[in-house]
């Protein structure tokens, strides 16, 4: 299908592009096109005016500052891939973007496209709820930050108002002494997972857990951190047994159904993948502890 008829315009600059939201109406962001673009061919996103911001380069950054990794919007994924700091740094983020699609579609798809897109089981949205994550909005009106709890207002629909552009994105880093482990079901590589699980888990000297952090996705609108299995794990023995007590947790979220997955397979998937997740997590946390 082709798209509904629409003016195209390609600004140079931030500035440019926030004037544009703020005069123009029903327009949209183009970042990556990897999502925006099957949408607009399929008509459920028919924009008047499509805002191509890919000639705007200060979008486009990647730097570690104050233990943190900021990126610009229009950092793209398979940047984020490449780079070896974040390798180093942020090991749960490059593990997370290589079920990330296709390396086609990383070379275009960006994070700050991904993050507003809101696919519910989003690899990186995953990882941005898991880090506690905040990204940056900004319009006529001013700036302001919006942690990525408060993103999701309802199912791939967030709190960016149409004529605010997202601008960054920061991700605190783990600490060097987490470790760390992301893992999915899709029904094959490079398709949307159906449910996913990310963890980063610290160890005491005496080989208890410190603390662990966990994001479930897939499961509703927008990943969630289980609070209260996190804050069970910690004191336990990083040892199958723990781990089975939290994955039954997992496996009471809530969740929904939809024309292809029931709620009751969502759920054991949130048990299987937190099993596993903690498993590898565990096991690269005992390694480091020996090392
Ligand atoms: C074959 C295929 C497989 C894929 N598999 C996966 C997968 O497994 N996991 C996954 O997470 N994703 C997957 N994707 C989606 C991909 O990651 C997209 O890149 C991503 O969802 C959107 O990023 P984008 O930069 O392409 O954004 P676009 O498609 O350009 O935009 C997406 C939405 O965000 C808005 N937007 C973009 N940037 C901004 C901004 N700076 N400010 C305000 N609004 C903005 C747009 O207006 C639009 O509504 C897949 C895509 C394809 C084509």
């Amino acid at each position: 299908m082709k798209p509904a008829p629409f003016t195209y315009h390609a600004p140079r600059s931030t500035a440019e592009v926030i004037d544009m939201l703020a005069t123009l109406d029903n327009a949209r962001v183009l970042a990556g096109g990897q999502s925006l673009m099957p949408m607009m061919n399929f008509r459920f996103a028919m924009p008047d005016h499509l805002i191509d911001i890919n000639r705007v380069g200060e979008l486009a950054y990647l730097r570690i500052e104050n233990d943190a990794l900021q990126c610009g919007a229009m950092t793209r994924q398979r940047d984020l891939e490449l780079s070896s700091e974040v390798g180093e740094r942020c090991p749960i983020l490059h593990e997370a973007l290589s079920h990330v699609g296709h390396r086609q579609t990383r070379n275009r798809g960006t994070i700050g496209g991904s993050l507003c897109h809101l696919d519910p089981s989003a690899e990186l949205l995953n990882v941005a709820m898991l880090l506690d994550g905040t990204v940056r909005a900004v319009s006529k009106r001013g700036a302001r930050e919006i942690p990525i709890g408060e993103l999701a207002v309802g199912y791939m629909t967030t709190s960016v108002e149409p004529d605010e552009l997202l601008t960054g994105v920061t991700l605190p880093l783990p600490a060097r002494d987490e470790t760390h482990a992301f893992a999915e079901f899709a029904r094959r590589h490079g398709d949307f997972a159906i449910v996913a699980c990310s963890v980063v888990m610290r160890l005491e000297r005496n080989g208890n857990i410190a603390s662990a952090r966990l994001a479930i996705s897939g499961l509703a609108h927008c990943p969630v951190r289980p609070s209260a299995i996190e804050r069970a794990l910690v004191g336990e023995k990083p040892i199958a047994a723990a781990f089975k007590a939290a994955v039954a947790d997992a496996g009471k979220l809530e969740a929904v159904a939809d024309a292809y997955v029931s709620a009751e397979y969502r759920q054991h998937l949130a048990r299987v993948l937190t099993f596993r997740a903690l498993e590898r997590a565990a096991m690269r946390a005992e390694e480091t502890l020996h090392a």
